[in-house]
């Protein structure tokens, strides 16, 4: 079943889903509504985010507030501002938002101190990737000790999951056992080489150091899901992870992942690329597990389109919203298909994208644990608990570190929220639940 005749569960699902996530708390859904206003404001939003850039380099609440009067445009809020209460209201407020902020995305400084909170999702069906933040590495010496960060970070998880009760619904679906341990890793932090003209240059730097995790992965009986970043860089992670996996060594494991954005123009070739590598005898073909591919939009969306723009290049992302969300759930159908043969993770906040990715797997005739869920922390929290109480398998993305190493991931979650066309920015907008559902 597809096209049209899906359209009734579709809005089923989804009606059952809003009603069980609610409205989030009161805090998120003013926060929401903010983010949601900001949308409207394109110079408020430029000003609010380079105030977030730059927040963790500031000494006192006087240069924070500084910094945000020096950003805004010319205008009321700016003279008001600039006034000795104006500036002291607004540093002290500025730093409060920067840290609420930073709490409601990261799950905590280190996997110690995210512990009980991990367990007290794994007890309410809802499972966790660990996303180490601090992204950027120019030098050989720090992708080395990212490497580092990853490997202690995967036993840290492992000491942390065995005090979890077991639970079947978690740990392991149609295709065979599901790690408890999944750590979401970034190859551009492994080289200091990110060249998108040569990819091999930075492949070649990587290799050794992502050969080792996965091979620490495989040792611990860890999940490694390999992220995607800004398009620059996908010829490198693609080629590279497909490489490594098809290695002998890797023919039992580990459980590994990559990620397929939907929001390039090219996606579904890229989908031919991984189908195909699945299926050849002498690359994925070989692996006894699963690749496991994470479906998401991208968000890498204002750097796509501002850099092809000053270059005059192609635009390599769609430029209308609904174009997305229609290759998304394209490309959901195309991977549910896939099943065994590839794990599906739907990564995505919008219910319309969700819904639609549930009731293809049913009319396909997959149980309920054959796909997964994943939502980012602060975002899809009430989704989640929502899907985990449907009896979906669902993930958290949570993000481990400090807020110095988090603010590119800060402001790219920024971006997502104040964005017009965002799901997350309409509902909170008051769209009416019908025409969220509708089809893009
Ligand atoms: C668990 C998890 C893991 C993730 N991992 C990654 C990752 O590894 N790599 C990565 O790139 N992203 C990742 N993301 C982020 C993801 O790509 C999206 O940015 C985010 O989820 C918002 O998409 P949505 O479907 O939830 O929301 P929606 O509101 O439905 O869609 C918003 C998205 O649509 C796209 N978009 C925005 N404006 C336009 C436009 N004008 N025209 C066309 N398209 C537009 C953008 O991709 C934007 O993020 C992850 C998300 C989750 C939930």
């Amino acid at each position: 079943m597809s096209g049209p005749a899906l359209e009734p569960e579709i809005r089923r699902v989804g009606r059952r889903l809003a009603r069980a996530a609610g409205g989030g708390g009161l805090r998120a859904r003013g926060e929401d509504r903010l983010m949601s206003w900001l949308s409207g404001r394109p110079e408020l939003r430029a000003a609010l985010f380079r105030t977030v850039d730059v927040a963790p380099a500031c000494v006192s609440p006087d240069e924070l507030a500084a910094h945000l009067i020096a950003f805004l445009p010319p205008g009321r809020l700016r003279s008001g501002l600039s006034r000795p209460l104006g500036r002291r209201a607004a540093g002290w407020l500025g730093g409060r938002a920067v840290a609420e902020m930073a709490g409601r995305f990261i799950i905590g400084e280190s996997v110690s101190a995210a512990a009980p909170e991990l367990g007290a999702l794994w007890e309410q069906g809802i499972a966790v990737t660990v996303d180490l933040l601090g992204e950027r590495t120019v030098t050989p010496a720090e992708a080395a000790a990212y490497a580092r960060r990853c490997h202690d970070t995967l036993d840290a998880l492992a000491v942390a999951a065995e005090a979890w009760a077991p639970r079947a619904d978690a740990e392991c679906d149609g295709a065979g056992a599901l790690p408890r341990v999944n750590l979401s890793v970034k190859v551009t932090a492994l080289t200091p080489l990110v060249r998108p003209h040569a990819p091999e240059r930075g492949a070649e730097d990587a290799r050794p150091l992502l050969r080792e995790l996965l091979a620490h992965a495989d040792r611990i009986g860890a999940h490694l899901h390999i992220d995607m970043e800004s398009l620059d860089s996908r010829a490198l992670v693609l080629e590279l992870v497909l490489d490594l996996l098809a290695e002998p060594e890797f023919t039992d494991g580990p459980s590994a992942g990559i990620v397929l954005q939907a929001y390039l123009r090219d996606s579904g070739e890229v989908l031919d690329r991984v189908i195909a590598w699945a299926a050849d005898p002498a690359a994925g073909g070989r692996r006894t597990v699963p690749l496991t591919v994470r479906l998401v939009k991208g968000a890498y969306w204002d750097h796509e389109t501002i850099l092809a723009a000053q270059h005059g290049w192609p635009v390599p992302v769609w430029s209308a919203q609904a174009d997305s969300d229609r290759a998304f759930e394209t490309l959901s159908a195309r991977l549910i298909g896939a099943f065994p043969t590839l794990r599906t993770a739907i990564a995505s906040h919008n219910l319309r994208s969700v819904a639609h990715a549930i009731a293809c797997a049913e009319a396909a005739g997959l149980a309920p644990g054959d796909v997964e869920y994943q939502v980012l922390r602060g975002l899809g929290d009430d989704l989640g608990r929502a899907l985990a109480a449907e009896g979906l398998r669902c993930r958290v993305y949570a993000p481990v570190g400090d807020v110095v190493a988090g603010m590119a991931y800060l402001v790219r979650r920024l971006l997502e929220n104040t964005a017009n066309d965002s799901f997350l920015s309409r509902r909170a907008g008051g769209t009416a639940l019908g025409a969220l559902l509708a089809p893009p």
